[in-house]
């Protein structure tokens, strides 16, 4: 599909939980969030129906995120069904690694492609000080995992304040370099403010070239992060949703008051 700039839409970004095991600095308050109710969060059934309706529009390429997609009670299970759906060509996920361990052979052996993983630091106390509650060797075993699985390339989610510059980074892109990932360093992002930057190494954050759509845990369509847009395919059945977020997908992104990153998916 495309958009009223020529933009040719074809990725879906997914967050299947506003619910996470980590409570990073830059992403949610230590105390946590005021969670979805359950009973609005979109179940397996609704997700794979809007992925439908999306490949028959002309979406081909689907990222599983949230808040944290491997703590959503039968992930493998929403893979498993969504690796059914005829027409995708890549299923993937974002995830701060901390469960992929466990996850990553079933995650595999469901239909999914490849992961991303956050990690902004080597060092374990800096690690748990991001992100509050995380222990690194369970990322580290989470990478591995994620090797051995074949969820390749596998890709480092790196979140910088200022520069990949900074001794962190280089640290994360030397520790890349030497087991086989990709890294992808994100500058810190502010949804109210509207500071967003490009993705170095991917290709979030290029209004001129941005491919995606962003479906919520509480089934909003939302044509943009950096944008309070968004049309609930409760209320407004699937295929108008999109049809809305299309049509007013904007020509950039400019801020966001009513989202955030743990509920949009970044
Ligand atoms: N919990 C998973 C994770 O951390 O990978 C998936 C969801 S998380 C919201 C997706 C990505 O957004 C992560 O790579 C995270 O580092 C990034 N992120 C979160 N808050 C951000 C912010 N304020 N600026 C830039 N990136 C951010
Ligand atoms: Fe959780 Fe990911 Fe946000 Fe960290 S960045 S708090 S892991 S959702």
């Amino acid at each position: 599909m495309l958009d009223r700039y020529n933009r040719k839409i074809n990725y879906l970004r997914i967050s299947v939980t506003d619910r996470c095991n980590l409570r990073c600095k830059y992403c949610m308050p230590a105390e946590g969030i005021k969670l979805f109710p359950h009973n609005e969060i979109l179940s397996f059934d609704e997700i794979v129906e809007v992925i439908k309706t999306g490949v028959e529009m002309g979406i081909d390429k689907i990222r599983l995120t949230g808040g944290e997609p491997l703590v959503r009670k039968g992930i493998v299970d929403l893979v498993a069904m969504i690796s059914k759906i005829k027409g995708l060509k890549e299923i993937t996920m974002t995830t701060n690694g901390i469960l992929l361990d466990k996850f990553a052979q079933p995650l595999a052996d469901a239909g999914l492609d490849r992961v991303n993983i956050s990690l902004d630091t080597l060092n374990p106390e800096k690690y748990h000080e991001i992100t509050r509650l995380g222990d690194i060797d369970k990322v580290f075993a989470g990478i591995e995992a994620a090797k051995k699985a074949n969820l390749t390339p596998v890709k480092i989610n790196c979140v910088v304040m200022n520069s990949s510059e900074e001794e962190d980074a280089k640290q994360v892109r030397k520790f890349c370099a030497e087991n086989n990932l990709m890294v992808r360093f994100i500058h810190q992002m502010d949804l109210n403010t509207g500071k967003f930057s490009i993705v170095e190494g991917g290709s979030g954050g290029d209004c001129k070239h941005c491919n995606r759509l962003r479906l919520t845990a509480n089934g909003k369509i939302k044509p943009c992060l950096f944008s309070d847009m968004e049309y609930d395919v409760r209320e407004l059945g699937i295929e108008k949703a999109y049809k809305l977020a299309l049509e007013n997908k904007p020509k950039s992104g400019t801020y966001n008051h009513s989202g955030k990153f743990y509920n949009i998916g970044g």
